[in-house]
């Protein structure tokens, strides 16, 4: 399958616990881990366990899960003692820089954030 067939990938594989995450957050809906390759003092990925390959898949029957997705983002930062601000970032489809094909939602912080992005 092509890579955003919306095949397993390797944050199924973490939900499954088949491969280790440093998980900071789980609910029955989503799950919330470190990257593994950060790109601030603090960088979480959130994801749902529903594999949804992409933010331009979802559907107006989504709304509640991406409106969970959103609250738990606030949680995990607050959480993570974010309390001067993070950033939210959503990669979605090849322009969009997304690289791994199931959707997730970037926490970044603990340094300040510039724009625009590149
Ligand atoms: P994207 O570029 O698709 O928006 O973000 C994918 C993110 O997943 C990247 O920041 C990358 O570092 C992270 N990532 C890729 N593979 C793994 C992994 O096996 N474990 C963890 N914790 N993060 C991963």
């Amino acid at each position: 399958m092509s890579e955003n067939s919306g095949s397993d990938t390797v944050f199924g594989k973490i939900i499954r616990r088949e491969i280790p995450a440093d998980i900071v957050y789980e609910d029955n809906l989503c799950l919330a881990f470190r990257d593994v390759n950060p790109q601030a003092p603090v960088h979480v990925l959130v994801i749902p366990k529903e594999p949804i390959a992409k933010l331009s898949d979802t559907e107006s029957k989504n709304h509640a899960l991406l409106g969970h997705l959103l609250l738990t983002v606030k949680r995990v930062a607050e959480q993570l003692g974010l309390a001067n601000g993070y950033r939210v970032v959503i990669n979605t489809g090849e322009e969009g820089g997304q690289t791994v094909y199931h959707l997730h939602l970037h926490i970044l912080g603990g340094r300040p954030m510039q724009w625009p992005p590149g």
